[in-house]
């Protein structure tokens, strides 16, 4: 029998996590997470820059990485792998969002969207999946969003890029499963961050009434998701969609 990937195979360094936009918002939260069980964090976004407080530096590397383009993808990993050996937990994080109604929607605001926010998981994905693949175990979870189920107009290309996404996960994670490697989604819903302060506050409280809860999420409650999903505890999940979201998606 093939044993699930665990935080006791993670050794005295921790594991190798991989956490693609956490320059802030989410993956920020998710990195703090993962340096606080002890693990060892690569944070890549465009910037490369990353918030001052969010680690010790023998176990945080930062790397400027645009999902867009395949040969900075490569790059990032080659650094990990250099510095640490391979990646062991993918979060795949980054995200954008170019807001418009469909009947206004260029061409650039949709193809930028799902090469960002679909095809750019699909980039560090495939990366990540073949050592994983070699060494008989793996985590990987992909951020999708709450939008993907209700929809949200405006957000034409943002909800079919966090479908697709679905789509894409399940798809892996039934290729993988025998490798002992989970792949599951979180659909987020409206949480505290820069991509959520874009919306403006009318349209941002008017997002809010509609949650159950009756309040917007902190990264942080989405970053203990991520964490419970690459536990040891969670060995027996895979292709799921865990939503996050104060109940805006319920039953959907
Ligand atoms: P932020 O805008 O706060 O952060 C986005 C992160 O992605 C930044 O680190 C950004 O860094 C990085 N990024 C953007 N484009 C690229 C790129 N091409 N290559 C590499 N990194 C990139 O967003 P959130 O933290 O709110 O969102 C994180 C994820 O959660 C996204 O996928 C988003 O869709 C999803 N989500 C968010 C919700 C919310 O309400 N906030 C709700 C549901 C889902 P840089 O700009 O330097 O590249």
């Amino acid at each position: 029998m093939t044993e699930a990937p665990t935080g006791d195979d993670a050794g005295p360094d921790g594991r190798v996590v991989l956490i693609t936009g956490g320059s802030r918002g989410i993956g920020s939260a998710c990195a703090r997470w993962f340096l606080s069980q002890g693990d060892r964090v690569a944070v890549t976004s465009r910037s490369g820059v990353v918030e001052d407080d969010l680690g010790p530096s023998d176990r945080l590397l930062s790397l400027a990485c645009d999902v867009t383009d395949p040969a900075q993808v490569e790059a990032a990993y080659g650094a990990i792998e250099e510095a640490w050996g391979p990646v062991e937990v993918l979060v795949a994080n980054a995200g954008i969002t170019r807001d418009t109604l469909v009947l206004r929607m260029s061409e650039e605001s949709w193809s930028d969207v799902i090469d960002t926010n679909l095809t750019g998981v699909f980039r560090v994905t495939k990366r990540a999946v073949g050592k994983m693949v070699r060494q008989h175990r793996g985590r990987i979870i992909i951020v999708s969003s709450v939008s993907a189920f209700i929809g949200s107009a405006g957000q034409a290309n943002y909800a079919a890029a966090k479908a697709g996404l679905v789509g894409m996960a399940r798809s892996l994670a039934r290729e993988v499963a025998s490798r002992a490697i989970t792949v599951n989604v979180i659909a987020p819903g409206l949480v505290e961050t820069d991509m959520l302060a874009a919306l403006g506050e009318e349209r941002k409280t008017a997002f809010a009434s509609q949650v159950p809860l009756g309040r917007i999420a902190r990264p942080e409650e989405i970053a203990a998701v991520v964490g419970f999903l690459s536990s040891e505890e969670a060995g027996y999940i895979t292709g799921a969609v865990v939503p996050v979201d104060g109940g805006l998606a319920m039953g959907m």
